[in-house]
């Protein structure tokens, strides 16, 4: 609790919404009826915290919520400052007549990354190659009880981006090009929110998360704006009705099913064949919003606008106000423009332009979220389990993730896993790096290079796995001497504004990396490790490197990725996304008719067990299992099966990845998601006979 005692205007306990024993909804409807338009107005306003000063205005204008944008962090950047910073605001609701709690949100996007300290997990994208949504719950469940223990009850992830087009910058954020992928890896909402774990909202450890950006944000042509008007990565989303339903739609379906709490519209536009819009920015389609989100599929959380989004509408402000509430949002994430914003949306009820009802609506799904929380019960910091932030247990997921989402794409001569007896010589830009291999979204909103925060680089993984390892980041010391080389290259970081080729924006390595694999790989054995956010273009380069190992954005665990370096455990990652060969096959995606990448969706060679023996008959056999085991419904048995049958193939593909293999073989892992065991190993059979 705050040190200063609350200054409550009118003493609201007694009144029948505080009775936690009534059902929400009359809970809801009796706080609804006693307030008045400004403290409904209020209630769907979201202010950026660096613009509230001391928070008088969370009083002043009865503000629903605030929010850290990306790296918008007290000083000291604390557990303690934040739950302080966060009680002091909360002090200022308290002190309205209702006192209605404020909701606190963060972008929590791989950990809770704005605290330093806390504990940092591989992108999205890593998390995809995972394909184990076991691990994607314990990320979300580690993530919901470091935020919420500063806190914080609200959490603007995941995002359930597909992403079609890996040129978008955001791709790093995505589970993959599959939506049967992305659905898969939606346990993580659960960790977040809890029910599985038998934990719920109002648990200290469990906090409101968000499916964002609805819809189609990873589906832009070129991966960014064609108009140029706006930031360079939210671009047209152009689909045909089926595409869309199919592609970007079917997640949330999933998402919704699992009880998800708000939901974020993209800053992307839609535009849907044959609907005669054209064009048209998320945050005004009302078909979508309304029509599908709440109508079809039965969401009943509340939407919450992307930051500024409004702003991006057609015509004057004041029109962008009525179009974004009537569309459907129902929290407007103005962070600097908030006393405009309730002025003209109060100005717009009054001129009929919104309906009371709608405002009745939208407060409604925003107050039952807050009750939901036991926000009106307890609405102050539950520190309780700060102590374990950045704890060993909490870094323990972290480091698991991290090895799991390491994906093996060529292991020529068996140069891993490494050994301790052997010499490595260590070199790239992204070795010792704890910036670059967090990316965006750590502790500042683009992310930065270098140590800032708590963590271990991918080199100091590797020391403390006992390895016995040299290090030259440019590759200069003499290389003569070794026995193998560890060459980790990659991006910088970045969190958004990243988009078109021809803005600087292609795929390629830069020239200081392709300098230090070349000298690498020709002075000895090579690995080439590859931290990023998306497919990096290897080309011709290929040939010269033995080892090649996608490392996505591991996060703080550098321990992780030398786990799977040195063999304490297997590599066990598949491809989320259609390694190209070049960017002029972009878009390239599993299902497409031409598909003939450098690696299919789904590669990932296993150091773990032996490829199974046998060609056409062991694969007839599988497939015999696999359709047993999809009688049966046991999935689990199922998996096995395919990946069985997966590992002989790859085997027998080695590195001739041919269009043949290409297409059916990512076929193979699509079929594998969506529950179709035997489909899946009649796929594997002809890569395998095209092989
Ligand atoms: C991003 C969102 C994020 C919001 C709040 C926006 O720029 O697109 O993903 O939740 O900022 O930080």
């Amino acid at each position: 609790a705050p040190a200063e005692t609350p200054q409550v205007v009118i003493d609201a306990h007694g009144l029948p919404y505080l009775d936690g024993k009534l059902p929400v909804k009359k809970r809801v409807a009796d706080l609804l009826s006693r307030m008045s338009l400004a403290e409904k107005v209020g209630q769907m306003t979201q202010a950026e915290r660096g613009a509230v000063g001391n928070g008088g205005d969370v009083a002043a204008y009865g503000l629903g919520s605030l929010l850290s944008g990306g790296g918008s962090t007290p000083t000291p950047n604390t557990a303690a400052a934040w739950a302080r910073m966060i009680d002091g605001f909360q002090l200022r609701a308290q002190a309205t007549r209702f006192q209605i709690p404020l909701i606190y949100g963060v972008d929590a996007v791989h950990g809770h990354n704005n605290l330093a300290g806390a504990t940092i997990m591989p992108h999205n994208i890593g998390i995809g190659a995972t394909r184990d949504p076991a691990i994607a719950e314990d990320t979300g469940a580690v993530t919901a009880a470091e935020v919420r223990a500063t806190g914080v009850p609200w959490d603007f992830a995941p995002c359930l981006c597909v992403t079609r087009d890996e040129r978008w910058g955001r791709s790093y954020e995505s589970f993959g090009e599959d939506p049967a992928l992305v659905k898969s890896m939606e346990t993580m909402i659960q960790g977040l929110q809890g029910r599985a774990d038998g934990r719920d909202l109002k648990d200290d450890d469990k906090v409101l998360a968000t499916a964002k950006h609805f819809v189609g944000d990873g589906g832009t042509a070129y991966g960014s704006s064609t108009t140029g008007s706006y930031t360079i990565d939210q671009g047209v989303t152009k689909v045909t009705r089926q595409q869309l339903e199919d592609i970007h739609l079917a997640p949330y379906r999933t998402a919704v099913d699992r009880g998800i709490g708000t939901v974020m519209p993209s800053y992307s536009s839609l535009d849907i064949a044959g609907d005669g819009l054209g064009p048209v920015k998320m945050h005004a389609r009302g078909d979508m919003i309304n029509g599908v989100l709440k109508g079809r599929m039965g969401f009943d959380g509340f939407v919450i606008s992307d930051w500024n989004a409004i702003d991006q509408l057609p015509g004057d402000y004041p029109a962008h106000v009525g179009t974004a509430v009537n569309a459907g949002v129902d929290m407007m994430m103005v962070p600097y423009s908030y006393q405009d914003f309730t002025k003209i949306l109060t100005d717009q009820v009054n001129a009929g332009r919104v309906t009371v009802g709608r405002i009745d609506d939208a407060v409604s799904r925003i107050l039952a979220q807050k009750f939901r929380l036991g926000l009106f019960e307890h609405p102050y910091a539950d520190t309780s389990g700060a102590s374990k932030i950045g704890s060993a247990g909490h870094r323990a997921v972290a480091r698991q993730a991290a090895a799991e989402s390491q994906v093996l794409l060529k292991n020529d001569s068996a140069v891993l896993p490494l050994k301790k007896s052997q010499k490595v010589y260590v070199a790239g830009s992204n070795a010792d790096d704890l910036g670059n291999q967090t990316g965006g979204w750590t502790i500042t909103w683009q992310g930065q290079s270098g140590t800032h925060t708590t963590g271990t680089t991918i080199l100091q993984g590797m020391k403390n796995a006992g390895g016995n390892v040299t290090y030259s980041k440019d590759a200069s010391a003499p290389t003569g001497g070794y026995d193998v080389g560890v060459v980790v290259v990659g991006e910088t970081p970045y969190a958004e504004g990243v988009g078109d080729v021809g803005n600087g924006n292609d795929l390629a390595l830069t020239p200081a990396d392709q300098a230090a694999v070349d000298k690498v790989c020709a002075a000895m054995k090579c690995a080439v490790l590859i931290v990023s956010g998306r497919p990096q273009l290897i080309g011709d380069r290929l040939g010269e490197i033995d080892s090649l190992v996608a490392s996505w954005l591991p996060g703080t665990e550098g321990d992780g990725v030398a786990d799977v370096l040195y063999g304490k455990k297997a590599f066990t990652g598949q491809l989320p996304v259609t390694w190209p060969k070049s960017e002029a096959q972009l878009p390239i995606n599993v299902g497409d008719t031409a598909y003939d990448p450098q690696y299919p969706y789904g590669w990932g060679l296993t150091t773990l067990t032996k490829a199974p023996k046998g060609g056409e008959a062991t694969l007839r056999a599988l497939g015999i299992a696999a359709k047993a085991a999809e009688r049966t419904g046991s999935a689990a048995a199922g998996r096995k099966l395919v990946d069985k049958a997966r590992l002989l193939v790859q085997d027998r593909i080695g590195q001739s990845v041919t269009a043949a293999v290409s297409k059916p073989f990512a076929d193979a892992d699509h079929l594998l998601l969506t529950g179709k065991y035997a489909a899946a190993v009649e796929k594997l059979r002809e890569a395998y006979a095209a092989a």
